[in-house]
């Protein structure tokens, strides 16, 4: 599958690894948005963006969402970060391989709305 986060997974494009169990994998994002900004994906290309989550697949979020916790600890980031999931056209989703930006180390702007 011509999937950059996939060929990522199987070590063809290299990436500065921050975290890694047997179903997910966490790396520094190419270009950074915050002092802190990891991307974490599941190995397995089981879903495309949160459009696809159902019983059958939900499972995996919880354990994403539990390794975020865990680094977010790790780095340090004890005075809070934020989390994203960007999810197709509108979303400005760009890899379509299920991810989590984890954002972090300075204050985040408030807004979040529509670019004027
Ligand atoms: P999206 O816009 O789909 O939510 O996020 C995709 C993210 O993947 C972007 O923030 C982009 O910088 C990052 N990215 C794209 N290609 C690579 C790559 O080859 N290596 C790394 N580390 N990050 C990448
Ligand atoms: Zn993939």
């Amino acid at each position: 599958m011509d999937c950059i986060f996939c060929k990522i997974v199987a070590g063809e494009i290299p990436c500065s690894k921050v975290y890694e169990d047997e179903k997910i994998l966490a790396f520094k994002d190419i270009n950074p948005q915050a002092p802190v900004h990891v991307i974490f994906i599941p190995k397995q290309h089981i879903l495309t963006c949160a459009d696809d989550i159902n019983d059958s697949n939900k499972e995996i979020l919880g354990d994403i969402f539990e390794a975020i916790s865990k680094v977010a600890k790790e780095l340090g980031l004890s005075d809070g970060y934020r989390i994203i999931n960007n999810c197709g056209k509108h979303g400005a989703q760009s890899v379509k391989h299920i991810h989590f930006h984890l954002l972090g180390g300075a204050q985040l702007p408030e807004d979040m709305g529509v670019r004027e």
